[in-house]
């Protein structure tokens, strides 16, 4: 089919999926991902797309139904797979499996073996990408994880992820699906300029916050035989001390420059008592200084509940209230302390507390497109099957992640990055930047410059 032209002329183009005899459970997840394939950045403008249970009179008809035989009907038609639009348990043996359309590659989640490898035959795509995207995109196998194994921090593990077994979490699958989806109807997806949001986790404002916690900071490298890291923290505290230089933790000035123009957000603790938490006061004046230069530098101040909130509507709304009350604004936007996100209780306690904007989902160590997708979306709420309130906006490269898996494949992170940047069609990346990153402890701040050098130049050059 040719490619359409979308104009002012052509104000109405819209794509309708029909689809009867659906249970109000698979309604309900259809609807919401209709919304969003209809609210999704690579969206032709001027097009809309609507569900129907008969066929309309304009427009391109997508049948959505069980079988090939009325496939002929439609202008298009999608078999509905049965699975994820209706499952409300774990669902085991699932597998990807790819599919093309002209050059490139396009994956789906099936529970069927596969039987053709060509996305479309005919008019007919040959698996349930509305169900492939519904699968990513509600994060399902997070909701329903079986018996698969979780973390350290009671999440599901990394590796267990579908996307990661498949080795194919660098790549945005859903945004791909998207894309071939538009582009199949005739309707060249939209162009999208580069954009990078930044994001900063201010887990500690100072390495050297206090004797006491400087005292622990050095029986900690002993005690876990870090005796090269001891050294290095022991001439920064030395140099501190006598030459009354800066904590190695307070690179705010120039971190807060790094961003210029671009989305950007900073996410502050305001509770966090745990050992695992680098509590600071966020009454402190080093703290409300930092409030006052995100401010002056254009930034959103979000916040950064603690490793309980996770499950503790309680604690978040303390912790919510406090920080609001010190900036002065309603506080809407968050991250996880530690990505510290459980399904579907965290989603409720965030829907609970007025938090509109979570910037969770991304992985703890590598990085990548947990969700799918680069792009900001609303999440869905199981217990309720609806569209949930709150927004995400996937973590994609978090810094500690980029040298976690550098560490485990001994790869240099620069070259890491290099090689995902590299590849990178996408319209919009999260970054998550900690100001405890260039600290040369247990960083190396030459290096971490380069990184952010090396995200700039992805920015400025040409898709
Ligand atoms: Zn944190």
């Amino acid at each position: 089919m040719s490619s359409r032209t979308l104009s002012n002329h052509d104000a109405a183009a819209t794509i309708t999926i029909i689809a009867s005899h659906l249970s109000s459970r698979e309604q309900a997840r259809l609807d919401y991902v209709s919304r969003f394939l209809d609210n999704h950045p690579l969206k032709p403008e001027n097009l809309s797309l609507d569900i129907r249970n008969v066929k309309q009179a304009e427009g391109v008809q997508i049948g959505y139904g069980k079988g090939h035989s009325n496939a002929a009907n439609f202008d298009f038609f999608v078999p509905q797979q049965e699975v994820f639009f209706q499952a409300d348990a774990p669902i085991a043996g699932l597998q990807i499996y790819s599919y093309k359309h002209v050059t490139e590659n396009y994956y789906s989640v099936q529970r069927k073996t596969q039987i053709n490898q060509e996305l479309l035959i005919k008019n007919v795509f040959q698996f349930d990408l509305f169900e492939t995207i519904f699968f990513h995109i509600s994060r399902f196998e997070e909701h329903y994880p079986g018996e698969r194994r979780t973390d350290r921090w009671d999440m599901l593990c990394a590796e267990e992820h579908l996307l990661v077994h498949h080795k194919l979490h660098q790549i945005p699958v859903v945004d791909q699906l998207v894309e071939v989806f538009f582009r199949v109807l005739g309707y060249p997806p939209n162009a999208l300029s580069r954009q990078l949001i930044w994001t900063h986790d201010v887990d500690a404002l100072r390495l050297f916050p206090n004797g006491l916690k400087t005292l622990r900071g050095f029986i900690r490298r002993i005690l876990r035989r870090e005796f090269s890291a001891f050294y290095r923290m022991f001439t920064r505290w030395l140099g501190q001390v006598i030459n009354y230089s800066v904590d190695p933790y307070d690179t705010f000035e120039q971190l807060l420059d790094a961003a210029e123009d671009s989305p950007k957000c900073m996410f502050l603790m305001s509770g966090g008592a745990l050992p695992l938490e680098g509590y600071y006061d966020i009454d402190s004046r080093e703290a409300l200084n930092l409030i006052h230069l995100a401010a002056s530098r254009g930034y959103t101040i979000g916040l950064h509940p603690s490793y309980l909130t996770w499950k503790r509507e309680d604690l978040m709304r303390k912790e919510k209230d406090r920080l609001s009350e010190l900036t002065d604004t309603a506080i809407r936007t968050s991250r996880q302390h530690y990505l510290h996100f459980a399904f579907p209780d965290t989603l409720t306690v965030l829907e609970a507390c007025g938090i509109t904007h979570d910037f969770s989902l991304g992985y703890q160590d590598r990085i990548g497109f947990r969700c799918g997708t680069a792009y900001t979306y609303a999440l869905y709420s199981f217990p309720d099957e609806r569209e949930s309130m709150v927004v995400e906006t996937p973590l994609i490269i978090m810094d500690k992640a980029l040298r976690d898996e550098a560490k485990r494949t001994r790869v240099s992170m620069t070259t890491l990055l290099n090689n995902f940047l590299d590849r990178q069609q996408t319209g919009q990346l999260c970054i998550n930047v900690h100001n405890s990153s260039f600290d040369d402890i247990d960083w190396n701040s030459s290096e971490m410059r380069s990184i952010l050098e090396q995200l700039h130049s992805w920015k400025e050059s040409i898709c």
